[in-house]
């Protein structure tokens, strides 16, 4: 079945059965794809087919514009495909994250004629674009970044260098922040620019994190050219590209992953029948209150609303959540999802050392609770 603008489910309820339907029907196919323990490259490859096989199917086309490649609809339908793909024991893949946390910022910030041009290639997985913000020294301060960009006839050139960047390996695009104003001019001096990762001056290095991926890393840009013409906003406006793509980071990213983590809770009964019912409620009480809160944020970011800094909340209880869900699978799983290599096993010891990274990312915990004292409470600040 392949949907299309004049067929696509009309309501929540819809969705749920008719990719229900699909879901049955292709699950050979999505059995292959979702394998685990494969590197890297073979990982993104099955990925890229897998974001394509429910692009053509019009899945994840639901709630984008047709001009952007989407078949309309509200982004709501889209946010349930991805829940019932969990729950069916689909793991979402990293390029839906990418999808929700910058294809937002690119169908509202990018010159139109650029956003048809590269949302598509998204969202049906032929690109993969990574975010390159963090430098040495400039995470959790976002606004004190360096990396500069400087006009130089239709080009901008850059120099600089970024770090922790997600993917950047597999990469053919990177949504860069750089500092076009002058040096002190923290958050109104900064431009969003769309770099292809091809470019000549690129020197990328990847970093190895603890659970043994390489993960991260490291951009050194030197005399970049990137074209005017990928300007993303307002020359020195791309503060509020940033907030538009933290906000979604912080928010439609957490929906995905609390549906991910009910499916992993739902293992982990299966597999740890002795764990305590207060362990296992605890749980189930904290991943079950993100999915109220993450509802409430897709919903208003489905009917196109401000959530301001709200996703905030998110992403902090999504971390807590997280922390403890993979912390009581390392405690009551037994010796082996420390010691053995078989997928189960790795699996679970992935998942415990990557939820350590999950109160960091997108802005770590103590950023968040500060922003949730300053703007969402007004508390007052430090002097
Ligand atoms: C898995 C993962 C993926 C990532 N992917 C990307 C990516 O794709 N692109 C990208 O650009 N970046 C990425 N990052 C980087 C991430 O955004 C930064 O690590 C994060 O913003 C924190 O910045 P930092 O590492 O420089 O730590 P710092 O800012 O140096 O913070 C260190 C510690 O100090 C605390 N701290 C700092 N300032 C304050 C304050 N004002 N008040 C209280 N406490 C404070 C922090 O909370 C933290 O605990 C990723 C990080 C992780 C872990």
């Amino acid at each position: 079945m392949t949907l299309t603008a004049d067929t696509i489910p009309g309501t929540i309820a819809d969705v749920r059965e008719q990719f229900g339907v699909w879901l049955h029907e292709n699950s050979d196919r999505l059995r292959e794809l979702c394998a685990p323990g494969q590197d890297v490259a073979a990982t993104f490859t099955a990925q890229r087919e897998l974001q394509k096989l429910l692009f053509d199917s019009g899945w994840i086309r639901l709630g984008w514009p047709a001009e952007l490649g989407g078949l309309g609809g509200e982004m709501v339908l889209r946010a349930v495909v991805v829940e019932e793909l969990c729950s069916a024991g689909y793991p979402p893949p990293f390029s839906f994250g990418t999808q929700e946390v910058l294809g937002p910022a690119i169908a509202r910030y990018a010159p139109p004629e650029l956003a048809a041009d590269l949302l598509p290639r998204l969202l049906s997985g032929s690109e993969y674009w990574c975010q390159g913000f963090s430098e040495p020294g400039a995470g959790s301060d976002l606004a004190s970044l360096r990396c500069k960009a400087v006009e130089d006839g239709d080009d901008w050139v850059i120099s600089g260098e970024k770090v922790w960047t997600s993917w950047a390996q597999v990469a053919d695009r990177c949504l860069l922040l750089a500092r076009t104003g002058e040096p002190n001019s923290g958050s109104r001096g900064i431009t969003a620019l769309m770099m292809d990762m091809d470019t000549p001056g690129i020197d990328l290095r990847p970093l190895v994190s603890m659970n043994g991926d390489a993960e991260f890393c490291s951009l050194y840009l030197d005399d970049v050219r990137i074209p005017r013409s990928r300007t993303l906003g307002e020359i020195g406006g791309g503060w509020a590209v940033a907030m538009t793509i933290l906000a979604s980071e912080r928010g439609a990213a957490a929906w995905q992953r609390q549906t991910w983590m009910r499916a992993r809770l739902h293992d982990l009964l299966k597999q740890a029948p002795d764990l305590p019912p207060a362990v296992a409620g605890e749980a189930f009480e904290l991943i079950h209150a993100l999915r109220l809160l993450s509802r409430r944020t897709v919903h208003a970011l489905s009917r196109g609303e401000d959530i301001g800094a709200t996703p905030s909340f998110d992403k902090l209880l999504m971390s807590t959540a997280e922390k403890f869900l993979f912390a009581a699978a390392l405690e009551h799983l037994g010796s082996a999802t420390l010691f053995d290599d078989d997928p189960t096993s790795a699996g679970w010891r992935n998942d415990y050392l990557y939820s350590r990274a999950s109160s960091i990312y997108g802005g770590a915990a103590e950023i968040q609770r500060d922003i949730i004292a300053g703007r969402i409470l007004r508390l007052p600040g430090r002097r």
